[in-house]
């Protein structure tokens, strides 16, 4: 008995299952399990999990169901909540849904977890207008208002849109070629350790492969594809010159793609079907290589 008269193992019981009540004690994980978390986050359990605020993270988790309120308040016409976010495009469905379909995919293989990557399409034209995601989203769930137009600078084409991927002006510079419709970007793990191990020497070849064959243009596996890797910065506009620098004056370096430095991929195709196919084999070939790495050690 305590002070206050009561059993300390009673006390102790009642402390823990208030406690657990309050959903504090939960490991994230068994509340992930049980889908609790969707439902009422504990900002105590996944605040020191998670290297973003609280606010971020609920936004996230419930930026799916967000994103359809606003597609409903768009298509009846009232004007937009001012403290909500910004409605989706009204144009381009199709499109969109064809890069969200893309980013489940790409999540689900683990190229696009946590909120990285970024993906776009060619809208037209002189001038120049890409579709592209908005910056830090879910690729695993995009909703439809998780998406940009932008112009040749890579500024909004139209006011009061979603803030464009920090890394569009890339997406720009690749699709300066004409024969470019999409261009896909990823962070995968293989991609990320072999940029690392070949970055010193600026990149390497992928050859004899017969999934090289997946590359536009390939059509035999006695053949090698240089993988250009370029030091990663956060200075994009720098980045993206040193790209069409290199475009221009060694294409036979950038033919379907290249790696930024301990970062990912970025790669491009007439349309979006080539572009993912693009991303399929090259993610195959990273595996392929890296693992080969491992076992001649
Ligand atoms: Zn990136």
């Amino acid at each position: 008995m305590n002070s206050n008269g009561e059993d300390p193992r009673n006390v102790k019981k009642k402390t823990r299952s208030s406690v657990h009540s309050n959903g504090v004690w939960h490991p994230v994980g068994m509340r992930l399990r049980r889908g609790v978390v969707a439902a009422r986050p504990s900002f105590v359990t996944l605040g020191c999990c998670f290297p973003f605020p609280p606010q971020r993270l609920v936004w996230t988790m419930f930026s799916s169901s967000l994103g359809e309120a606003s597609l409903e308040r768009a298509a009846s016409g009232a004007p937009p909540d001012p403290g909500s976010p910004p409605p989706p495009l009204q144009d381009h469905t199709a499109e969109i849904d064809a890069l969200r379909e893309t980013g489940a995919l790409f999540y689900a293989r683990g190229w696009s977890v946590g909120t990285s990557s970024n993906y776009s399409i060619v809208l037209r034209r002189d001038p120049l207008e890409l579709l592209v995601t908005a910056s830090g989203k879910d690729k695993g769930r995009l909703t439809r208002a998780d998406f940009v137009c932008v112009g040749p600078d890579g500024q909004p084409t139209q006011s009061g849109q979603a803030k464009s991927s920090a890394e569009t002006l890339l997406h720009v510079a690749a699709a300066e070629d004409e024969n470019v419709g999409a261009v896909l970007h990823t962070h995968s793990v293989w991609a990320t350790l072999l940029s690392e191990h070949y970055g010193g020497q600026g990149g390497w070849s992928l050859a004899g492969y017969e999934m090289l064959k997946g590359l536009a243009g390939i059509s035999t596996h006695e053949t090698s594809e240089h993988v250009e890797i370029f030091a990663n910065t956060q200075n994009i506009p720098t980045l993206a010159e040193q790209f069409r620098q290199l475009r221009n004056d060694a294409p036979e370096r950038l033919r379907h793609g290249y790696l930024i430095h301990k970062h990912g991929l970025y790669t491009w195709g007439r349309d979006l079907a080539e572009a993912r196919r693009h991303i399929e084999i090259y993610e195959f070939l990273f595996e392929c290589e890296a693992r080969k790495l491992q076992y001649q050690r």
